[in-house]
């Protein structure tokens, strides 16, 4: 079986305990892989490295770092049958899907923050002819990063990109859950001849390795992705650190649905926003707001297309619904399916674990699930579920829906259908969101702003925003008389 291991100073390293963890392969139930068990000493390593290769690497011109970034797209476009089928394994999303959206991702990421530094400009500001201001954006330094399993490449080289083009030194860690693709990477950098140093990667579990890049006295800036309660605790101890932190956070997204939408292209697209990788996006819309007239028609044709979704092995072609991560999250959802039904919602489909035959039998596999009758603010509609699972509620105004859209602590993404033009504007203006999306879900144009509001997040990722935080301003002024 294979051992996956850190990448520290350009080498691929043992963590110094010799430690593992289990890796499972969610679609079959099994160990498939070990994980180093690394704790402070090893990222104590990574960020001797990433800091001496820091001064190198922030003086390195921009069309150097840019060419590395592009190496680098270049190879994971290459490898992407391998990066795929690898994600696949590690995470139980169906391969088409990995295939399709995942690595592609990853790709575009280094393409575009490995171009888009070259764009990147500072402000100057002229006093007349007494004095003139300009400013310089500096590389911070070495950059903790720290990402969630559900996007497990995509999202770790959202954060590694835009930190790596604007200068800094990186200490990086994936999900313990899904450490595979970060490890194929690692050998990716190599082969691009990434300086050593400039990228490391400490796997192991968040308490551990996550705990010691957050809490290390030497790294000034923190870019996290995951779960609220584990974003408070990271914001607990790099705040009074006074860390420049970045958190990308839970969410439990309304799909607020009007009767005069596009009908079809609205059914289609909620089928995706409520189940496309088992549920297990934070821009999911979890939360499924129809309007009165509509609520009957959209229960029915939505409930129908729910239960045609093949769930399967991932690595079929025909499935649509794959398994999902790990068997204590599968059992956090369905302990939620089981709540839902104690707070007195109606399942309308779905609702249990689904045994797969032969070598899939204890794969973690769970039914699209729809629930209705539930009150907009009972536990199952606050809490992220972060599962295939999706309530549906009628609503009669828009002062209604808004209200209970906005109710939840949470403020991430949102999708909004409608044909009516001012409405659509009026909504968008007052949704509780970092993201509003009107009449299509989850199209990204990687320059806009990326991020949550409430206790989904603080600060942006996406364009000019991500270099904003890796890099600091520093004002200059020149007395000219
Ligand atoms: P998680 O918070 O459990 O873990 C995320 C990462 O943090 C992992 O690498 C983990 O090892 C590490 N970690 C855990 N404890 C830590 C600690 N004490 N100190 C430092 N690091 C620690 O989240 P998850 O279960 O991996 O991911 C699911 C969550 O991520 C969901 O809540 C989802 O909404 C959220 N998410 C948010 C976005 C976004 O862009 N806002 C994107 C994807 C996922």
């Amino acid at each position: 079986m294979q051992y996956i291991k850190n990448y520290i100073n350009g080498e691929l390293v043992e963590p110094i305990s010799k430690n593992y963890i289990d890796n499972y392969d969610p679609s079959r139930g099994n160990v498939y892989s070990y994980i180093p068990d690394s704790d402070e000493q090893d990222v104590e390593l990574a960020y001797s490295a990433a800091n001496a290769a820091f001064h190198e690497w922030s003086n390195t011109p921009k069309d150097v770092r840019s060419k590395y970034l592009l190496k680098i797209a270049e190879l994971i476009e290459k490898n992407l049958d391998k990066l795929a089928l690898a994600e696949s394994l590690d995470n139980g999303k169906p391969l088409k899907l990995a295939k399709l959206v995942d690595i592609p991702r990853a790709a575009h990421n280094f393409n575009f923050y490995g171009t888009g530094i070259l764009h990147y400009a500072a402000h100057a500001h002229s006093m007349e002819d007494s004095a003139i201001n300009y400013t310089l954006r500096q590389a911070v330094g070495v950059a903790g990063c720290i990402s969630p399993w559900n996007l497990p490449l995509y999202l770790f080289t959202w954060k590694i990109a835009p930190a790596l083009a604007a200068g800094c030194t990186v200490v990086a860690k994936p999900s313990e859950i899904t450490p595979m693709t970060a490890y194929l990477l690692s050998e990716i950098c190599m082969e691009a001849g990434l300086p050593k140093g400039v990228l490391n990667i400490v796997h192991g579990l968040g308490g551990k390795v996550g705990n010691a890049i957050v809490s290390h006295k030497n790294i000034p800036l923190i870019s996290f992705t995951g779960g609220t309660v584990t974003g408070k605790q990271i914001a607990s101890i790099a705040a009074p650190m006074f860390k420049k932190l970045s958190l990308e956070l839970g969410g439990k997204n309304p799909n607020i649905i009007f009767a005069d939408c596009d009908y079809e292209k609205m059914l289609h697209t909620t089928i995706n926003s409520s189940f496309q990788n088992q549920g297990q996006i934070c821009l999911c819309g979890s939360r499924i707001f129809v309007e009165r007239g509509l609520y009957e028609k959209f229960k029915n044709d939505f409930v129908a297309l729910t239960k045609k979704l093949v769930v399967g092995a991932p690595l079929d072609d025909k499935t649509r619904v794959g398994a999902v991560v790990s068997k204590p999250h599968m059992e956090k959802v369905l302990s939620y399916i089981e709540l839902a039904q104690k707070e007195g919602g109606k399942i309308l489909c779905g609702g249990k674990r689904k045994i797969l035959e032969g070598e899939f039998a204890e794969g973690y596999y769970i039914e699209p699930t729809v629930i209705e009758g539930l009150p907009y603010n009972c536990r199952t509609n606050q809490e992220e579920i972060f599962g295939p699972v999706v309530t549906i509620m009628p609503f009669d105004t828009e002062e209604e829906v808004l209200s209970m859209a906005n109710s939840v602590v949470y403020g991430l993404a949102s999708t909004v259908w409608t044909e009516h033009l001012t409405r659509a504007h009026r909504m968008a203006a007052n949704i509780h969101a970092g993201i509003v999306w009107i009449n299509c879900w989850l199209m990204r144009d990687l320059r806009t702003p990326f991020g949550g509001v409430k206790a989904s997040g603080v600060g942006r990722e996406g364009g000019f925003e991500a270099f904003d935080f890796f890099t600091e301003p520093k004002n200059v002024c020149i007395k000219l008389k």
